[in-house]
């Protein structure tokens, strides 16, 4: 696979990579990004869209894993009810902890995607872990100005991954 931050997929939300999407695709394994992919910062708990889809996936024997780089009191209060696996502090893109997952779970990288809304944290993680990526916008932005230069420069990544698309391409 050639180097690129372009993800795999790119969906409006999370829910839009449904049981039928992972299927077709061959995910059997996903590797979750929480803060502002499945909910923003501020919601402790998951809600009813999320659980919705969790419950979606298991019925379809799809495994999914927490891979946060938020702290454990965070991770542990979101994953209460689901009781997942989860690995907090995991310092994406670094791989180690997305690997960890991956062994945890069973997983083959041929069957596993990582999903999150931060192209050079979540999208470079799965590159690193020789794994597809499929991203989100963040829920709700931060406005701080580091936050809207990342965001400037994701812009070309973007654009790329939509001018693939066109074509019928990936990637
Ligand atoms: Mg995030």
């Amino acid at each position: 696979m050639r180097f690129t931050f372009v993800p795999d997929f790119y969906f409006e939300t999370f829910d839009k990579a449904d049981a039928r999407f992972l299927n077709e695709n061959g995910i059997k394994y996903l590797v979750l990004d929480i803060d502002n992919t499945l909910e923003p910062y501020e919601n402790e708990l998951p809600g009813d869209g999320v659980l919705a889809w969790f419950a979606e996936l298991a019925a379809n024997g799809i495994k999914a894993a927490f891979v946060s780089n938020n702290g454990r009191e965070r991770v542990e209060r979101f994953n209460s009810g689901l009781g997942l696996p989860m690995y907090y502090k995991a310092r994406k893109p670094l791989s180690k902890t997305v690997r960890r997952a991956m062994r945890d779970m069973g997983a083959t990288a041929e069957e596993t995607a990582l999903m999150g809304d931060q192209v050079f944290t979540d999208v470079w993680a799965a590159r690193n872990s020789g794994i597809r990526a499929i991203l989100v916008p963040p829920i709700k932005d931060k406005r701080d100005p580091f936050t809207r230069f990342k965001r400037l420069l994701e812009r070309p990544v973007l654009k790329k991954y939509m001018k693939n698309k066109d074509r019928g391409g990936q990637g």
